[in-house]
């Protein structure tokens, strides 16, 4: 039995809970290939035109993965926190997939809720391996191996790793001893994982960042509990898991001080954006002192423009810091 799980998404967000959870039941985990021009390509062909970048993208990974595996792991989420509802696009992608793409395999769209407790993830994955085995001893120890490694996982992006970095160490065996690389300048790159950590989709952000001496922090190095303590410093709250997250981070940046300055990356067709960005903008401003840029991607952004505006970005913190 093969599994095939696109790599956007919630990848950069379950995959390390998932991957184990499935090997332990005996499933042969089968990942679609790292975004690219034809995935792009293949995905715009199958969707809606006023589809966001990202759903696009999944179109395009499905495509590449439904005649190599049996069963797609495509999930209908509700919550990842018990808390916010993560964005309607997410709620439907079953169907819209389905509904999309023709001679797809069948699709594992259990819904995962965490509004209904703590307990429900496990709840989640149980049913899952139902599918899969009636041994229920079998599911239980890929439960534990899940979780086992997921800690880990959660325990590296706090020390400052990227959820690709972080997958890497782990499958390498390392442990959270390593040390993340650090550089001259600090910025806080925000943005939905499944378009910062996809080198395609985010033209190679971070690495050209990092190749200018920059120590990037991004939400997902923000401890949970921190999140939500700054999410307490709003009179209220976006719907959105994910658009949350961005925002609650760049609170929390700027109340600590940390970082040089904030990038926004955004997608383009993105509903949630519209607000989420402004709400940084506003924030940012508020604290006139941190500079801030918006990067915008879509299906035709090019990497000579994002790497223009970002080394100008760079070089005029480095010159505010006296460090050209
Ligand atoms: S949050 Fe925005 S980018 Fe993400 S799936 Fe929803 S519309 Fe698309």
């Amino acid at each position: 039995m093969r599994v095939g799980i696109p790599r956007t998404l919630s990848y950069f967000t379950l995959y390390p809970l998932v991957q184990p959870f499935f090997e332990g039941l005996g499933v042969d985990v089968v990942v679609s290939p790292e975004s690219n021009k034809d995935i792009l390509d293949e995905g715009i062909k199958e969707t809606v035109n006023d589809a966001c970048v990202p759903i696009k993208l999944l179109h395009g990974h499905v495509a590449a993965l439904k005649d190599k595996v049996d069963i797609l792991f495509m999930p209908r989420l509700v919550s990842l926190d018990g808390k916010n509802t993560l964005c309607p696009k997410f709620l439907g992608l079953p169907d819209m997939v389905r509904y999309s793409i023709k001679g797809l395999p069948e699709i594992i769209e259990n819904r995962l809720d965490l509004k209904k407790g703590k307990l429900e993830l496990y709840r989640f994955l149980f049913r899952i391996g139902r599918r899969f085995t009636d041994n229920k001893l079998l599911i239980l120890r890929a439960i534990w191996r899940a979780r086992y490694n997921f800690m880990h996982y959660r325990k590296l992006l706090l020390q400052g790793f990227t959820p690709i970095e972080a997958f890497s160490l782990l499958q390498k065996g390392h442990n959270a001893e390593v040390q993340p690389q650090k550089g001259q300048i600090k910025l806080a790159v925000l943005g939905y994982p499944y378009t910062l950590y996809d080198n395609y989709i985010s033209v190679g952000l971070l690495e050209i960042l990092k190749s200018y001496g920059v120590n990037v922090v991004t939400p997902e190095m923000v401890p949970k509990q921190e999140l939500q303590r700054m999410s307490k410093k709003f009179n209220k709250n976006l719907f959105w898991y994910y658009s949350n997250c961005v925002v609650w981070a760049c609170k929390y940046y700027l109340t600590d001080k940390s970082v040089d300055g904030i990038i926004h990356v955004t997608a383009f067709g993105c509903g949630p954006d519209s607000m989420t960005n402004k709400l940084i903008e506003l924030e940012t401003k508020a604290d006139r002192k941190i500079p801030f840029l918006t990067v915008t991607i879509d299906e035709h952004t090019g990497e000579a423009g994002v790497e223009t505006r970002v080394e100008a970005f760079v070089d005029l913190i480095k010159r505010k810091k006296g460090i050209l």
